[in-house]
């Protein structure tokens, strides 16, 4: 099969190959962007495969960075001031542990990469003139809307178990159903996710959670039992199932998912922090989700109150958004609006601060300052006072 038309961000990445190739090795554009094409669908990075090894595919171009030389891996910044991954074909034939190796065997042949690649929708190669390579019947698969492991699903599980949650996140993009015996080699290895740092599950779970299809990914994920061998899952099958009847809206940001699965989970809000820290999330993502979890539980249950949209800030408008999926109306533009019209949004734009209340009072210094000053802020909030110095030292004076 050949492309009637060669999509822009291939063109311009035309010059590289040909350097490659002049040079006398192969080179194709491989991976997702060339999926993505064939689907319609956007295309991020363009990655290249070379039958070059690193230090020759090195000595083409000026300017290279070694990302992950040992996998095969060089960075090229080309003319264009556009970078590109360009990867030595590569088997990876030695696993032991069920782990992506830290060694690979680098080879000369298309073929032999690849072989060892996860998916057949992900294995195909495309050469200059538009060619696409197909060894593993991947393009009968995307029409048929099917992910199905390149050759021996439980050979491809077995050498890397993290593919299996691969396999689910591109259910939840795409849409497409397992292929029968794809399905159930991921239930019967499901166990051996277990090997898998949680760091390399947190990128596809996350990517699951966002996908359009989010309800069809979840539904295998609890299936296949993959749910069991994930941080704090275990057992959650019941909760999962929930999570996946939710209305089909697709989820913005990540920290809207975590909050959307914390609150399926019924955990209490002291769990949250241990369950996220489980996952390795960031710390910020663990502070905006427990933001967003607060502003939900509040929200889902009455009208926003000028303290409570001060305390969750400008997340409310994330928070409004989750509100379809419970069955009520996303109203984030009157809440940004109410929002913005707060007279403060944080404690420095008091019109006062500490200083100015010790400086009106004989008081020495102590609690009792950062105590008065949350009540002025309330009472600011509550419209009992304006943001003013004289009248918040007057009311300070009666309260102090
Ligand atoms: P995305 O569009 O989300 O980037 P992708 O398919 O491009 O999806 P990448 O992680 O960027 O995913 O990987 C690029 C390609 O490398 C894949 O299309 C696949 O051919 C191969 N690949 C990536 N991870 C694995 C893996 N764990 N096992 C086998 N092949 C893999
Ligand atoms: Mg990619």
């Amino acid at each position: 099969m050949r492309l009637k038309t060669i999509p822009e961000e291939f063109k311009k990445a035309l010059p590289v190959l040909s350097k490659i190739k002049a040079a006398g090795y192969e080179a194709y554009f491989v991976g997702g962007s060339v999926r993505d094409v064939l689907l319609a669908k956007p295309i991020h990075d363009v990655d290249i495969a070379t039958s070059g090894f690193p230090e020759e595919i090195k000595a083409l171009f000026s300017r290279t960075i070694d990302v992950g030389i040992q996998h095969g891996t060089v960075m090229v910044l080309a003319d264009n001031q556009e970078t590109y991954e360009i990867t030595t074909f590569r088997t990876e034939s030695t696993y032991q542990d069920f782990r992506r190796p830290d060694q690979v065997e680098f080879v000369r042949s298309l073929a032999e990469d690849l072989k060892r690649r996860d998916f057949t929708i992900n294995a195909f190669a495309l050469e200059e003139d538009g060619e696409i390579i197909d060894l593993f019947d991947g393009l009968e698969d995307l029409a048929a809307k099917i992910i199905r492991a390149v050759r021996n699903p439980h050979e491809r599980f077995r050498e890397d178990a993290l593919r299996m949650m691969r396999g689910l996140r591109f259910v939840s993009q795409l849409g497409f159903s397992l292929e029968s015996e794809t399905a159930a080699a991921i239930e019967e290895n499901h166990a051996l996710l277990a090997k898998i740092s949680v760091e390399r599950i947190n990128v596809e779970f996350v990517k699951l959670l966002l996908g359009e299809y989010r309800s069809l990914g979840l539904k295998y994920f609890v299936e296949t039992e993959c749910f069991e061998y994930c941080p704090g899952l275990k057992n959650q099958g019941a909760a999962l199932l929930r999570f996946a009847d939710l209305p089909e809206d697709t989820i913005k940001t990540e920290a809207q998912a975590w909050t959307l699965l914390l609150k399926c989970l019924d955990l209490s809000p002291e769990a949250v922090e241990p369950f996220l820290k489980a996952w390795k999330t960031s710390n910020q993502m663990i502070k905006q989700v427990q933001n967003l979890l607060k502003g939900l539980n509040f929200r889902l249950e009455q009208e926003w109150t000028a303290t409570m949209l001060y305390e969750i800030g400008a997340d409310v408008i994330l928070v409004e958004e989750l509100r379809p999926f419970f069955s009520q109306e996303n109203q984030s533009l009157l809440a940004e609006k109410k929002y913005q019209k707060l007279p403060i949004h944080h404690l420095q734009e008091l019109a006062i601060g500490g200083k100015e209340i010790l400086a009106s009072s004989d008081q020495p210094p102590g609690k009792w300052v950062s105590e008065l000053l949350h009540e002025l802020e309330l009472a600011v909030l509550n419209g009992e006072v304006a943001n003013d110095s004289k009248a918040l030292l007057t009311m300070a004076a009666e309260k102090g």
